[in-house]
C-alpha cells in the first residue's frame, strides 16, 4: 500500500550534513516528498511503498550522521497526495528567535582520513581537510546563521572545485563551512623564533625537530600546545620551566592505541572514549616501568592521553611511535593561547619553533578530559568536542544566565528544553582569564542569541564571577539569585539525571561559601530544586592562614592535631610536626586560638590534604588537590577495614567526628604500619560515615535517592567504595553523566535552581506580590 508520513525531528539535525543525508535515504528507497529546517528541527513529508517507508524510518535513526543528535522524532499518517521528486523547501521560521544548536568540534572522519593518505587525492596530505562530518565547528564560528561568511573561514574563497562540492547535495562536503583544498583554502607554517623557515613539508620538518629533541608550539582547533618527546627528560623539563611553577599532569598524543599499551594499562571501555569522535583526553593508569619522563605526571597514578583529532596531529605522528607530550599553551593559571600574534609574543623566544596556521580560532576551547573509573566515565573537564552541546532538560526553562563559582569555571545558560553550559573557561583568579571570562560569555550571548531574565551566581562576595554577576544585573537591570555553592553542585547532579523529588545530595569538595558565613565542604543535604537543608556535616574545623592552608596542607594537619591534643600538639612524634619550628606552631596555636585569619571549615578536600600531609606524603602542594590525589594513588582495594568516628546529634541533623580516626592513624604510624594501608582505610572511613549518615537521614526523611557531586569525588576509588556500600543497602546512587563533579558543574546547577525558584515566585505572584519579593529574596 503507498502511503504519506509526516515526519517532525527535533535535536541537532542543522548545519551536520542531515539534509543531504535524507536526500540519499530517500533515493535509495525510492520516495518522494520534500524536507525544512524548522525551529527546532527540521520537517518532512515522504510518500512511497509502505515497506520502504519502513526501511526509511530504520535506516534514519539507525545511520545518523556523526554529528547529528535527534531528541525527539513522530510520525503521523497521512492520505496519499502524489508527490513527484523530492525537494528541500527554504527554512520557515515561526520564530523570531530561534534556538540554532551549533555542533562542537569533532575529529578528522575516516572518509577524509582515506582521501589524506591517498596520493591521488587533490587532498593529499592536506592539514585542513574535512567534511560535513567532521572538523572544527564552534571554534570557528564567529555568529549564526551557520554559514560559512559567519565564521573565521571567510576570508577564503573557494575555488570552483571546492565550491561544486558545497553545493552539490550528493557531495560529502555540501555545506560543509569550513571546506578548503590546497589551492583556496588555509596553510600551515613552520617558524624558529620570528624567522619563518623555508620548507616543502613543514610538518615533516617540525616531526623531524621534536624526534631530535627539540620544544616546540603547535596550532591546534581550540588554542595551542606546548609540545615534545615525551620520553627526552630535558624536552619536557623545558616544558615545565616555560609553564612555570606548575605540577600539573601534562597530557601526551599518541598515533594509535598499541602505542598507548607501552606506558599504561587500557581496557576496552577507556579504548571507546579514546577513539570517539569527540577525542577527549582520557586519564589511563601508568604502568609502573613506563620509558615516559618522570615529570610528565609526577607522583601521579593516571596519565591524561589522547589520539590525534586533527588532520595536522594525524600527519604530525604518522608512521612513528611518537609519544608527544601536548598540553595546553599557557602559563600557569592563565587561559590557552589561542591567537597567532600572542603566541609569537609569549612563546616564540621560549621554544624551538611554532607550528601555526592561516585559520583563525575565534572561540578558545580547551581539551575535554575523562577518567574512566570502574568502567564509568567521569568528566574531568568537559570542554572540546562536547561543548556547546546542550544538556536537554525535562521542562522548559526561562532564559537564565548562571555566572558559576571561581575555579574550574564554566557558565551556562538555559532557554526552553536547554542548558548550555559553556567550554572550559578556568580558574578567575588573574585578570586575563577574568578578561576571557567575560569576553566568551558576551560571545556565547550572540552566538545563541540569549536573551537573560535573571542572572544567578554564587554566594561569594569576593568571587570574581559574583563581581561580574553584579555588574550585569545593574548593567542589564534583572534580578540576580545568589545560590549556595554545594546545593548547586547537588541540583546539577539531579538535572543531569533528570530527578525532580527529594534527595539525599552528598557535595564533598575544597572550598565554597556556606549560608552561615563559614567554608562548607563536607556537606549531607536534603535537596530539590526549589529548596535545601542542610541535615549534617564534617565537624568544622580551623584553617590557620586562610587561603594558605590549600597550598600547604601541614598546617590544616596540625590544626587537627591541635583541637585534638591542645598544646600537646607540638610535641607529637610525627615527622612532620618534628620538620617545623616551635615559633612556628606557637604561631598557629595563637592564630586559632584567637581567631585571627582562621576561617572554620567543614571541607572533606581538606580533610584529604590534612591525612596525606600527616602520612608524608607532602607537606605543600602545587595545585589544590595534588595531596589527595597522591593519597588516592597509593590505595589498593586489597585492604579492608576503616577507622573509628562518632556522628553527634546537633541541630538539625547531625556532625561527623573524626578525632577518634586521627588517633589511629598517629597509632598505625608509630607502629610502622604500610601507609598504602592507613590511606585505604582512611578511603573507607570516609565511604563508611558517609552510609551512616544517609542511613539516618532516610530514617528521617524517608528519602532513598542518593546523589553524589563535589571534586571529592573525582576520586575513584573513594567513588566506588561510597555506591558500592550505599547500594548493598539498598540506596538508588546516581553521580554526574554529562558534567564533571568538580566546580565545572556549579553554573548548571546555579541555573536550575534560579528558574525553579522564579517559576515557584510567578505562582506566589498570583496569590500575593509580598510572598513572591519574599521567595526570590532567600538565598540572598
Ligand atoms: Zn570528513
Ligand atoms: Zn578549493
Amino acid at each position: 500500500m503507498k502511503t504519506r508520513n509526516r515526519i517532525t525531528i527535533h535535536g541537532i539535525v542543522q548545519g551536520v550534513g542531515f539534509r543531504p543525508y535524507i536526500h540519499k535515504l530517500v533515493q535509495n528507497n525510492q520516495l518522494a516528498g520534500w524536507i525544512c529546517n524548522s525551529n527546532q528541527g527540521v520537517e518532512m513529508e515522504v510518500e512511497g511503498e509502505d515497506s520502504a517507508i519502513h526501511h526509511f524510518i530504520k535506516d534514519l535513526k539507525n545511520n545518523l550522521p556523526p554529528l547529528a543528535l535527534i531528541e525527539d522524532i513522530k510520525f503521523e499518517r497521512l492520505p496519499w497526495l502524489g508527490y513527484c521528486g523530492f525537494k528541500i523547501k527554504k527554512s520557515q521560521s515561526n520564530h523570531r528567535h530561534p534556538i540554532i544548536l551549533i555542533p562542537p568540534d569533532i575529529s578528522v572522519c575516516d572518509d577524509c582520513l582515506k582521501e589524506l593518505n591517498n596520493p591521488f587525492d587533490p587532498r593529499y596530505r592536506y592539514p585542513f581537510i574535512n567534511c560535513t562530518n567532521c572538523g572544527p565547528r564552534f571554534t570557528i564560528i564567529k555568529d549564526i546563521p551557520y554559514d560559512r561568511d559567519k565564521t573565521t573561514m571567510e576570508e577564503f574563497l573557494m575555488c570552483s572545485d571546492c565550491y561544486a562540492e558545497y553545493t552539490d547535495i550528493e557531495n560529502r562536503r555540501y555545506h560543509a563551512q569550513p571546506n578548503a583544498c590546497p589551492v583556496c583554502g588555509p596553510e600551515v607554517s613552520l617558524y624558529a623564533g620570528m624567522q619563518k623557515i623555508i620548507t616543502k613539508n613543514p610538518i615533516g620538518e617540525a616531526q623531524r625537530r621534536l624526534i631530535k629533541g627539540q620544544v616546540g608550539v603547535i596550532k591546534g582547533l581550540g588554542g595551542f600546545h606546548l609540545t615534545c618527546d615525551a620520553g627526552n627528560h630535558l624536552a619536557v623539563s623545558r616544558i615545565r620551566e616555560i609553564k612555570q611553577r606548575d605540577e600539573k599532569p601534562f597530557a601526551v598524543m599518541v598515533e594509535n592505541s598499541s602505542i598507548i599499551r607501552t606506558f599504561s594499562r587500557l581496557s576496552p571501555f577507556a579504548r571507546k572514549y579514546l577513539e570517539s569522535i569527540e577525542r577527549p583526553i582520557v586519564l589511563l593508569k601508568k604502568k609502573n616501568n613506563n620509558h615516559l619522563s618522570s615529570e610528565i605526571a609526577p607522583g601521579n597514578a593516571y596519565i591524561g592521553v589522547m589520539l590525534p583529532y586533527t588532520p595536522l596531529h594525524f600527519l604530525l605522528l604518522q608512521n612513528n611511535d611518537l609519544i608527544l607530550v601536548m598540553t595546553s599553551a599557557n602559563f600557569s593559571d592563565e587561559p590557552i593561547i589561542y591567537q597567532n600574534e600572542e603566541a609569537f609574543q609569549k612563546l616564540a623566544h621560549q621554544v624551538d619553533f611554532l607550528l601555526v596556521h592561516n585559520r583563525a580560532i575565534y572561540n578558545r576551547c580547551d581539551d575535554s578530559v575523562i577518567k574512566i573509573s570502574f568502567n564509568r566515565p567521569i568528566f574531568i573537564r568537559r570542554s572540546r568536542g562536547y561543548t556547546p552541546y546542550p544538556i536537554v532538560l525535562s521542562e522548559k526553562s526561562r532564559q537564565i544566565l548562571a555566572m558559576g563559582p571561581e575555579q574550574k569555571n564554566t557558565v551556562c545558560f538555559t532557554r526552553d528544553r536547554y542548558a548550555f553550559s559553556s567550554q572550559h573557561l578556568g580558574d578567575l583568579n588573574n585578570r586575563d582569564s577574568y578578561e576571557a571570562y567575560q569576553k566568551a560569555i558576551h560571545r556565547i550571548i550572540r552566538i545563541f542569541q540569549f536573551n537573560p531574565e535573571v542572572i544567578a551566581c554564587d554566594l561569594h562576595p569576593d568571587y570574581l564571577s559574583t563581581i561580574y554577576a553584579e555588574e550585569l544585573s545593574k548593567e542589564k537591570d534583572l534580578p540576580l539569585l545568589k545560590i549556595q555553592h554545594h546545593y548547586a553542585h547537588i541540583a546539577s547532579c539531579m538535572v543531569e539525571n533528570q530527578l525532580n523529588e527529594k534527595v539525599i545530595g552528598v557535595a564533598f569538595d575544597g572550598t565554597g561559601l556556606g549560608e552561615d558565613g563559614k567554608i562548607w565542604g563536607g556537606e549531607f543535604l536534603v535537596v530539590d530544586l526549589k529548596d535545601f537543608h542542610r541535615v549534617g556535616h564534617l565537624k568544622y574545623q580551623a584553617m590557620p592562614g586562610g587561603d594558605q592552608v590549600i597550598h600547604q596542607p601541614w598546617r590544616m594537619t596540625y590544626s587537627y592535631l591541635y583541637s585534638i591534643f591542645g598544646q600537646e600538639a607540638a610535641n607529637l612524634n610525627v615527622k612532620l610536626i618534628e620538620r617545623r619550628a616551635p615559633e612556628e606552631l606557637q604561631l598557629l596555636n595563637q592564630m586559632v586560638d584567637k581567631k585571627i585569619n582562621s576561617p572554620l571549615t567543614s571541607s572533606c578536600g581538606r580533610l584529604f590534604d590534612a591525612v596525606a600531609a600527616l602520612i608524608g606524603l607532602r607537606d605543600e602542594v602545587n595545585f589544590e588537590g595534588q595531596a589527595a590525589m597522591e593519597l588516592e594513588a597509593i590505595c589498593q582495594a586489597s585492604y579492608k577495614g576503616h577507622y573509628s568516628y562518632q556522628i553527634e546529634e546537633a541541630i538539625p541533623g547531625w556532625i561527623v567526628n573524626i578525632e577518634e580516626m586521627f588517633h589511629q592513624i598517629i597509632y598505625d604510624m608509630k607502629k610502622h604500619k604500610n601507609i598504602r594501608k592507613i590511606a585505604t582505610q582512611f578511603h573507607n572511613t570516609i565511604a563508611d560515615f558517609t552510609l551512616f549518615m544517609c542511613v539516618k537521614i532516610r530514617e528521617k526523611y524517608n528519602i532513598n535517592i542518593v546523589t553524589l557531586s563535589g571534586g571529592v569525588f573525582q576520586n575513584s576509588f573513594l567513588l566506588d567504595q561510597t555506591i558500592r556500600k550505599l547500594e548493598e543497602k539498598d540506596f538508588i546512587v546516581f553521580i554526574h553523566q554529562k558534567m564533571p563533579p568538580n566546580d565545572a558543574c556549579i553554573s548548571l546547577g546555579q541555573a536550575v535552581i534560579a528558574n525553579a525558584r522564579i517559576q515557584c515566585a510567578n505562582l506566589v505572584e498570583k496569590r500575593e506580590d509580598v510572598g513572591k519579593q519574599e521567595y526570590l529574596k532567600r538565598g540572598n
